[in-house]
């Protein structure tokens, strides 16, 4: 740290993101990646000629993309937000929704740059404890007078909240924003974009990332109502108008073409993932019940830390948590039927071995 930085941010703990190695060749479980790569309408949109053309600014209102997103899901252009990634899209939400007498409000267990956002722009918190199956309880979050964000599916459990919960919440609280950060929903939890129709007071955020393997584009999109998506457009063309890039831009649309592609994708890793909880139950393992695109499992005789290192042995990266309640948990991404395969057999020869 320089004698520079301002006195706000000395003390500001940044998030930590999943090991991305470059000495070896792992079997990535860590950091939630899909398994597949983008469809041939994205692979063919990033073009010779769309390259050349990074000589100009790519459209900053991101119309073309903001249309396809708001055909697909049945909204208007107005009602469609995009971004660098669906963390940008956090951290304008922070920015723009609390603050001054407005605190946050998030399950003590969830993503991990929820805090470290609030911390940022000087927002209170409250971090409320879930429950002991790691549930959230809905009635927690009824009529707080704060910026509430939930995850759902939530991470690192992978369970989900039903429309019913989540409208509760959003239906209890309409003077501040409820924020649905729905990273993982294509997995088999229920949407709520539909309730945006209903409510002005509802963020829903989505992202390219998980169910649409396309992490490395970065780009985040969320629906609202016209006014929570203007507040969103005022901060991002106070910061980076441009901060999604051309050939992202052209990716975003594309995929957006062949949707089908993903969402077939997501049917198989779901049916991995009931394969690779059944193999890990079989061999003694708690494994949480998953809506998302990993599984959270704890095993009765060895600690998280110790499963973690001789996994990584053995060639599998899967990702720790540092909060004590979690730490003998392994969030286990699900990669393709065989990388599963593979992890299934090297967790039982760690369990011979022992
Ligand atoms: C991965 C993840 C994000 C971030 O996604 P990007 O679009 O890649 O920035 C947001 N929220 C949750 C809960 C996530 O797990």
């Amino acid at each position: 740290m320089s004698k520079f930085l301002r006195e706000r941010y000395r003390k500001l703990e940044s998030y930590v993101p999943g090991e991305q190695p470059k000495d070896r060749t792992f079997v990535k479980l860590n950091t939630n990646e899909s398994p597949y790569p983008p469809g041939t309408a994205v692979l063919d949109a990033v073009s010779r000629q769309e390259t050349a053309a990074l000589r100009l600014y790519p459209d900053p209102e991101c119309g073309a993309l903001k249309d396809s997103l708001a055909k697909l899901y049945g909204v208007k252009r107005a009602n469609v937000f995009v971004a660098n990634g669906s963390d940008d899209i956090l951290n304008f939400a922070f920015m723009a929704f609390a603050g001054g007498r407005t605190k946050a409000m998030f399950p003590e267990i969830s993503y991990g740059f929820y805090p470290v956002f609030a911390r940022l722009h000087g927002v209170e918190f409250e971090a409320v404890p879930l429950q002991e199956d790691f549930s959230l309880n809905p009635e927690d979050y009824v009529c707080k007078n704060s910026l509430i964000v939930i995850a759902n599916p939530n991470a690192p459990t992978g369970k989900a909240l039903d429309l019913c919960e989540i409208e509760k919440i959003v239906r209890t609280n309409r003077d501040n924003v409820v924020l649905i950060d729905e990273a993982y929903v294509d997995f088999g939890a229920q949407s709520c974009v539909e309730l945006i129709h209903k409510y002005d007071n509802l963020l829903v955020v989505q992202t390219f990332s998980k169910s649409r393997s396309m992490a490395g584009a970065r780009l985040g999109f969320a629906f609202s109502s016209e006014g929570i998506i203007s507040d969103l457009e005022k901060l991002k063309f106070s910061t980076n108008p441009y901060s999604i890039n051309r050939l992202t831009m052209a990716a975003g649309i594309a995929a957006v073409e062949e949707n089908d592609y993903y969402m077939e994708n997501c049917r198989k890793i779901m049916d991995t993932r009931e394969y690779t909880a059944a193999g890990l139950r079989q061999m003694g393992f708690a494994v949480v019940p998953s809506s998302a695109n990993f599984l959270f499992v704890r095993s009765r005789i060895m600690s998280g830390e110790e499963l973690q290192t001789k996994l990584r042995e053995k060639g599998y990266l899967v990702r720790r948590f540092s909060n004590e309640k979690i730490a003998d948990y392994n969030r286990v991404t699900i990669g393709t039927r065989e990388d599963m395969e593979g992890f299934l057999q090297a967790v039982s020869e760690i369990m011979e071995e022992r």
